[in-house]
């Protein structure tokens, strides 16, 4: 089946509006307020990514398909803690900076990122959940840092980030991700297979030489433009290895880290 094919027959892959058992699309208003007066906590995970290219063979919608794919797994994993978790409708857009010069990238200023989500978490709590986790997989570090603002703006017990560039976390993942070449390379690109398969061009993706440019490094060293890096197809690592069993496995180790952070923060209430 061509991806074109793919795309036609199949479900739609993003399901914000296709209520799995843990999407809030699914609820009423009544199924809310039933949700809040639960003796257990009342958790909402808040997909967070970007729009912006990923290699030749992929979405650009990649980062929000990642963050969404281990909501769903981390939701089910909390409901058994028991914390009772539903995943909010996704902030798809991002700071995209390293990615200004190809086509589809779409930037949001960090301030705005941050008062924007500031703003949807303030009213998740107002109406009666006890905390909101964001749960990011844009790794550009300005974005990054726009996300944590947001969520210093509350107490630690009703806000948590979930993210895998922390330490704590990147050295739970592969190695790829540990090295840094991790755009729409092996990582992100197995993930997606295992989430939403249509969303990844196989027989482009199979063609793709390795790039093993490490962005970790290029950032450090004061370079934050893909291109200026030499990503000059918008991707890093070795998309041609990616496979959905590989991207099973990754989502599985992003839920662990959503359901940690979320668990941690919700035990320092006392
Ligand atoms: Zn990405």
């Amino acid at each position: 089946m061509t991806t074109s094919d793919a795309r036609a027959a199949g479900p739609p892959e993003l399901p914000d509006l296709d209520p799995g058992r843990y999407d809030l699309a699914g609820l009423t208003s009544d199924g809310f307020a039933a949700l809040v007066t639960d003796s257990r906590p009342f958790v909402i995970l808040l997909p967070v990514g970007s729009v912006e290219p990923h290699g030749p063979h992929m979405s650009l919608v990649t980062d929000t398909v990642i963050s969404r794919g281990a909501c769903e797994r981390a939701a089910q994993r909390l409901e058994q803690g028991p914390i009772l978790a539903r995943i909010a409708p996704s902030v798809a857009y991002g700071v995209t900076e390293c990615a200004a010069g190809f086509a589809g990238a779409v930037s949001v200023p960090a301030e705005i990122l941050t008062d924007y989500l500031g703003a949807v978490m303030a009213g998740f709590l107002r109406t009666g959940s006890d905390h909101v986790c964001l749960v990011n997989n844009h790794l550009e570090p300005d974005h990054d840092r726009a996300v944590r603002a947001a969520a210093r703006r509350f107490r630690p017990t009703q806000a948590s980030v979930a993210c895998p560039l922390t330490r704590r976390w990147a050295r739970t993942l592969s190695d790829e991700f540990k090295s840094g070449a991790c755009h729409a390379g092996r990582y992100e690109t197995s993930i997606v297979m295992a989430r939403a398969p249509a969303l990844v061009d196989n027989p482009v993706r199979r063609q793709l030489a390795d790039v093993p440019i490490s962005l970790s490094d290029q950032l450090r060293a004061g370079i934050s433009d893909f291109a200026e890096m030499g990503l000059s197809r918008a991707y890093a690592g070795a998309p041609a290895q990616a496979s959905a069993a590989e991207g099973h496995d990754l989502l599985d180790l992003l839920a662990d880290m959503i359901a940690t952070e979320v668990a941690d923060a919700l035990a320092s209430r006392g």
